[in-house]
């Protein structure tokens, strides 16, 4: 498999130089040559194949022979080796529970399949490769646990102080081993600034060899559609109805991974992006005119983003059709009022606690069921409630009870290394521990 970029003015490459580099040197995402088709054998079988299978089925042409294949059936085997059930919440919802990983969100899964990507990628390597990446949350967590322990690496996660929950913080700060933590006196937009110019910084590239653990890698988006294959085929095989798919959405990887799955042959009858605020990509399905805007803070703070990354690959793989796209998305904006709202509504009527990223995808698809009476939904939960209890709590009106996988790491001592929101204290630290 090759992948060019969006920009168009790189060469292609394949799936180890796509995943290595990140992005690609003109600035563009890498975007596969071919989509792979799933064969009808395949999607049939799915309800009754295990995780690992679906996942090493699904990304062996994606990989195209850079891995072996029983090296990529163990990483394969690894990124999915924790459940992914499917729960009713009322008559027509299903959620599909994506927070049953290390860190109780589905950004594990990508993580941890870019983390063993790379470390075989750089076995030989003799220099460490250090991971530098900010978070606002959920992203940081996720990347420090998929790179635990793996050898010749070494995870440095920027982070805003006082502005992550407390479960979060204690994800980023108590693993130990390759994992530092910095913990910067600013906002989520400052350490993202530093890593930044990091990256710019030809003299200390020259002594640290910096890699990024974006997003957009293409390592941490394919891996995503592996439980929408598996998610759907759950709901066909109970109800006989491919679902209708809704994604809480903010930089829409995850959107992206389930469409890419769609144009692959797995059956959903529709999809929709579940928003917040931050709304570009829903104006642009109602209108057919995108504009980025600026991010504005929310409760689903997972997804504040104001200009998403992976829209132009949703473009990409509808070849800019805006009818066809339209046709197969619907697009929602959902208030903090609302998603509160529906966070105490599902709850009372139902038992289920959804988290706030979960409660805007529940908002959305019961609207659009109400349309669509006769339609099967199924949203994805991306985290578990406990990471959000300022959102959380109150509307319930009781705590959120801690998983017994998490109490542990709850009571583990927090190491965090203090850093003003200076370029030269970030560059000061990586020069000393080089
Ligand atoms: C990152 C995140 C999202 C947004 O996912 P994208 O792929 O960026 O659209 C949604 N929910 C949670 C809990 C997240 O951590």
């Amino acid at each position: 498999m090759r992948y060019y970029s969006l920009s168009r003015q790189a060469d292609t490459v394949d799936f180890r130089a796509a995943t290595v580099a990140g992005q690609a040197p003109d600035g563009g995402l890498y975007f596969p040559a071919a989509i792979p088709r799933f064969t009808p054998g395949f999607v049939e079988r799915l309800p009754h194949l295990d995780a690992g299978e679906v996942a090493y089925t699904v990304l062996a042409p994606y990989v195209g022979g850079t891995i072996p294949e029983l090296e990529l059936r163990r990483i394969c085997a690894e990124t999915v080796n924790f459940p992914f059930p499917v729960v009713p919440v009322t008559d027509h919802i299903r959620a599909l529970e994506l927070f049953h990983g290390p860190t109780l969100a589905f950004k594990d899964v990508g993580a941890r399949f870019m983390s063993r990507c790379l470390g075989y990628f750089s076995r030989h390597e003799t220099r460490p490769l250090t991971v530098l990446v900010a978070t606002s949350g959920d992203t940081g967590g996720a990347v420090a646990s998929g790179f635990l322990g793996v050898p010749g690496v070494e995870v440095v996660v920027l982070y805003p102080a006082g502005r992550v929950s407390p479960v979060q913080e204690q994800q980023l700060t108590a693993l130990g081993q390759n994992i530092t933590a910095l913990e910067v006196n600013g906002n989520f937009d400052d350490c993202q600034r530093l890593v930044k110019q990091a990256f710019r910084d030809e003299a200390l590239r020259s002594r640290r060899h910096l890699t990024s653990a974006n997003s957009i890698n293409v390592a941490r988006w394919l891996p995503q559609q592996v439980y929408y294959c598996y998610g759907a085929a759950q709901v066909r095989a109970t109800t006989g109805q491919p679902p209708v798919v809704a994604v809480p959405s903010g930089n829409f990887g995850n959107l992206c991974a389930g469409l890419l799955a769609y144009v692959s042959g797995l059956p959903v009858a529709h999809f929709i992006a579940a928003c917040n605020a931050n709304a570009a990509v829903p104006a642009y399905l109602a209108t057919g005119q995108y504009a980025a805007r600026p991010a504005v803070p929310t409760l689903s703070n997972a997804m504040d983003v104001g200009d998403p990354s992976n829209f132009g690959r949703i473009l990409e793989l509808f070849r800019h059709d805006y009818p066809v796209i339209r046709e197969l998305l619907t697009g929602y904006s959902v208030s903090d009022e609302e998603t509160s709202a529906t966070i105490r509504r599902v709850h009372a009527r139902t038992g289920y606690v959804l988290d706030p990223h979960g409660a805007v995808a529940f908002f959305a698809l019961d609207d659009y069921l109400r349309r669509h009476p006769q339609a099967q939904g199924l949203l994805l939960e991306t985290a578990h409630p406990v990471k959000f209890p300022a959102a959380v709590e109150p509307a319930i009106g009781e705590p959120v009870p801690v998983p017994t996988e998490l109490q542990e790491l709850m009571r583990q001592p927090k190491r965090s290394i203090l850093l003003e929101p200076e370029y030269e204290a970030l560059r000061a630290y990586l020069l000393e521990t080089a």
